[in-house]
């Protein structure tokens, strides 16, 4: 008897054995339809044994095998072997969760996707209007050199230094050898216009662009040709990494320090770090590009696991990196946010018709509504935070969980007709600039602004050809984008991150200022950055202002060892819900003791999260550490099996594996 083993995406489970029959001639990577219950469902053959621990009476065959799709090959599942492995998921959801939906239903593919998948490039040659500057020749060379191996690179080159350029000439290296190139990028918005940039660099080639908000049909197809190996460069959000590329030749991870890498549910994977075990697997160079590297990669560099490769220089002949200066708010009151330095400057800005740039990491009006005479505010219901409040549309908005109230007229516990709006968003801003400025062309770009894809590449367009005075933006702002005219970038709440009881705060902060500032003066003109702050003698601030992203590393690495933090250990959480918080604290310490801890391994005690309640749910969690990522591999395994066979239903837990976020 041969027996399949097949992953399916089923809650809590592993494989499910099926009978190989004659007739259904499946082999290992094959997707199947298979009966399941009195149904039936799509999955992945992974292995195929002699004998099943299922009664062989019981035993089904599979219903047929699916050839819409190329078989997944040996090294891909592999590669998913080891993501279900270290992230302690399901192997048949991490594979599963892998493919586009439309190739985990039933329905039958549509003609034109499978044909629009198989079109191939015409030539994949560069097309580049540059002429490389020595270091990007250098640091293209070294890359190249290191074709058909495995080995990780830091690109690490100031904003606007060229790492674009870089990828493109690097990835043109492979293609001439037939190879095909992944690219990694952080958010969807980004897309379009990086997206943009490798059509015009490759304009015969075949681009397949991969991320969740495409639509099914094209996704699909997307997938389709990078599998099937038509496509010469996949570009995509962290999903991209899951796709198989059979002549994968080059990896790249552009802004690999941006923490939407990693997935924040169910396979909660890094798409960075997957990045590098999948050109270690594939025995190709991968490469993380970045202004400020993850203190993670930082040390990587540093303990020579990376070749370091610099590019310390902005790519554009005369440009310089901005002049960044701290505007003391203990000197200067600021009213309404603004200091008069700042003012003055985006008045200057004005007068001479250039373009500046307001940061506010926080979008809507004001953040809270309160009443003076009797203390109430504005919270959500249903979370542990309060409700913002949103001009434009006259509602309360909770940023959390979603949900909406209308504003009310009055204080709801004590009738007062004056409620406050305190402390300010972007629309705020926004109406505070056009209250100085009000022959000033304003734009406001923040989540609410750019709700739909297309309108913000519009406007970011828009900008950069001029037709906008002052930009006011959150961190949608900070990255990626070009706009020759923008000389001054304003930093107005700073401070929050620096009193965070994160420890990775600060390394946000450092790595955000850095890229707005690196909005300012990307062409001839030169830019300056002003960060209101009340803390203008802080390192960061010192370390940002002389563009030396290595002190400021240094010293945070410096504290991070000293207080035993990552990269010098490794952490993964173990996060429960439930209706009630004494629910979630009473799994999590009976977590605690479910299997024994060796003595590498630390555990500490549950606490509740900071934000307990959220959409309903109160949240706990507690932390893990090592400081050997075997040891603490060895004790998750070990736990999960426990946890998956024990848990109880009406408690939600995941373990989150090199965690980033604990609110
Ligand atoms: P980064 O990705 O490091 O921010 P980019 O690749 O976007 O940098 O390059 C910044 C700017 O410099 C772009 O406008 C780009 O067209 C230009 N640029 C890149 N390389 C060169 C070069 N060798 N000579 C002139 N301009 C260049
Ligand atoms: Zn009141
Ligand atoms: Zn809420």
């Amino acid at each position: 008897m041969r027996v399949l083993r097949v992953a399916l995406d089923v809650p809590l489970a592993t494989l499910f054995d099926y009978m190989r029959t004659p007739e259904i001639d499946a082999e290992i990577g094959d997707r199947v339809v298979v009966p399941f219950g009195t149904r039936s469902r799509v999955g992945v053959v992974v292995e195929e044994a002699a004998n099943s621990t299922i009664d062989a009476s019981k035993l089904r065959p599979a219903s047929r095998v699916l050839a819409d799709a190329p078989r997944l090959s040996a090294s891909w599942l592999e590669f998913m072997r080891f993501l279900a492995g270290y992230y302690q998921r399901p192997l048949g959801e991490t594979v599963m969760g892998a493919l586009p939906p439309r190739l985990r239903s039933l329905k039958p593919l549509p003609a034109k996707v499978r044909d629009a998948a198989l079109a191939a490039s015409g030539s994949p040659q560069l097309v580049s209007s540059h002429t490389p500057s020595e270091a990007q020749a250098q640091t293209v060379d070294r890359i190249a050199a290191a074709a058909g191996r495995y080995a990780a690179f830091l690109l690490h080159g100031v904003t606007g230094s060229g790492k674009t350029e870089v990828y493109l000439r690097a990835i043109a290296r492979v293609l001439e050898r037939g190879g095909q190139a992944l690219a990694l990028v952080p958010e969807i918005s980004l897309t379009p216009q990086l997206e943009a940039r490798f059509r015009a660099a490759f304009p015969a080639a075949r681009i397949a662009v991969l991320h969740s908000a495409l639509q099914d049909v094209p996704r699909t197809a997307a997938w389709l040709a990078a599998a099937g190996g038509a496509a010469d460069i996949v570009l995509g959000t962290r999903l991209a990494v899951l796709t198989p590329v059979p002549r994968l030749a080059l990896v790249v991870v552009d802004e690999e320090h941006d923490t939407s890498f990693k997935q924040q549910e169910g396979l909660r994977y890094s798409g960075r770090d997957a990045a590098v075990v999948r050109a270690k697997l594939a025995g190709c160079p991968v490469v993380l590009g970045t202004a400020t590297p993850s203190l993670e990669t930082w040390q990587n560099a540093l303990e020579g696991r990376y070749e370091r490769l610099a590019l310390p220089e902005r790519a554009v002949p005369g440009a310089q990196l901005p002049a960044v200066r701290c505007v003391d708010l203990r000197r200067e009151s600021a009213e309404h946010g603004f200091s008069p330095s700042l003012l003055a400057a985006v008045g200057e800005r004005l007068a001479r018709r250039e373009q500046s740039l307001v940061f506010i990491n926080r979008r809507g009006y004001a953040p809270v509504l309160a009443c003076h005479a009797c203390g109430w505010s504005a919270g959500c219901l249903r979370c542990t935070a309060r409700l913002v409040l949103h001009r434009t549309d006259r509602r309360l908005r909770c940023h959390y969980c979603g949900d909406e109230a209308p504003i009310p007229r009055t204080c709801p516990t004590c009738g007062n007709l004056d409620l406050k709006a305190m402390g300010r968003g972007t629309q705020r801003v926004e109406e505070t600039l056009a209250g100085h400025f009000p022959a000033a062309r304003i734009v406001r770009i923040d989540r609410d602004s750019a709700r739909r894809r297309g309108e913000l590449a519009r406007t970011l367009e828009g900008i950069a050809r001029g037709e906008a005075d002052v930009l006011v933006g959150t961190q949608l702002l900070a990255k990626g984008h070009d706009f020759p005219l923008l000389t001054l970038v304003g930093v107005l709440d700073a401070d929050g991150a620096l009193l965070s009881t994160d420890y990775r705060a600060a390394e946000r902060l450092f790595a955000t200022l850095a890229q707005v500032a690196g909005r300012a003066g990307r062409a001839q003109h030169a830019g300056e950055v002003l960060v209101q702050t009340r803390y203008p003698e802080h390192p960061l601030f010192r370390a940002l202002a002389r563009h030396d992203y290595a002190a400021f590393a240094e010293a945070q690495l410096a504290e991070r060892r000293g207080a035993g933090f990552p990269p010098f250990v490794h952490e993964a959480a173990l996060r429960a819900e439930a209706p009630k918080l004494a629910q979630a604290m009473q799994f999590l310490q009976d977590a605690a003791r479910l299997v024994p801890v060796p003595d590498e391994v630390q555990v500490y005690d549950p606490v509740p999260h900071v934000i307990t309640r959220r959409a309903d749910l109160e949240r706990a969690q507690l932390l893990v550490q090592s400081g050997s990522r075997p040891a603490l591999q060895a004790f998750l395994r070990d736990w999960s099996e426990r946890l998956f066979a024990s848990a109880p239903r009406q408690v939600r837990w995941h373990l989150d594996v090199d965690p980033i976020e604990f609110d």
